[in-house]
């Protein structure tokens, strides 16, 4: 059997109760996934939304995972779990949602096929994946950017808080 690859995913929700369903998805990212084990979970951070202002703010974290699964089996689990946690597509970019789970990395792949694109495009420019992902691994090198230490660094600022462990009970 083919060796167990590293995967990071993150995960936003901004509507219900954003926390819990993102706690939640750490569990279903574990408990739902064939040959796929949970390995690293960095902190919730509450961030203001991306695009469209006139939604909630999201909750974001990112996951580690190690899998035997191909990225595109692992992409279409990401979206069932999205399914069973109310998650309902209604074509507008970037709007209001349940849960999102974006397969940021797998391994030191690059992938650009129709539907799956990896790294995740945007990934370098985004406090709320790359802040989550320092926790997880510093040192990790985003194929084409660089490490996730120095795209930190290069960031001027943020507006990401992240939520004291007692919110999170
Ligand atoms: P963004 O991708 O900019 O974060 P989004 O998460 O709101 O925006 P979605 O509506 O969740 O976008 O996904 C749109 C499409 O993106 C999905 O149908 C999926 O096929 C495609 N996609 C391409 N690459 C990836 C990836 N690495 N992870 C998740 N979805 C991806
Ligand atoms: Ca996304
Ligand atoms: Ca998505």
């Amino acid at each position: 059997m083919s060796q167990p690859v590293p995967a990071f995913i993150g995960i936003g929700a901004n509507l219900g109760d954003p926390v819990a369903q993102v706690l939640d998805a750490f569990v279903r990212l574990d408990r739902d996934m064939p040959d796929t084990r949970l390995t690293g979970r960095s902190r919730l951070f509450r961030n203001p939304p991306m695009g469209p202002q006139d939604q909630p703010d999201y909750v974001n974290a990112v996951a580690r995972l190690e899998t035997r699964l191909e990225p595109r089996a692992l992409l279409t689990r990401l979206q069932a779990i999205e399914v069973a946690c109310g998650r309902r597509r209604d074509g507008s970019r970037w709007g209001p949602r349940l849960l999102d789970l974006d397969l940021l990395l797998f391994g030191g792949e690059v992938i650009d096929e129709p539907g799956l694109r990896v790294p995740h495009p945007g990934i370098a420019e985004r406090d709320f994946v790359l802040f989550p992902l320092l926790e997880l691994a510093p040192g990790l090198i985003i194929p084409g950017r660089g490490t996730v230490a120095a795209l930190c660094r290069s960031m001027s600022c943020t507006d990401l808080q992240a939520i004291a462990e007692e919110a999170r009970a």
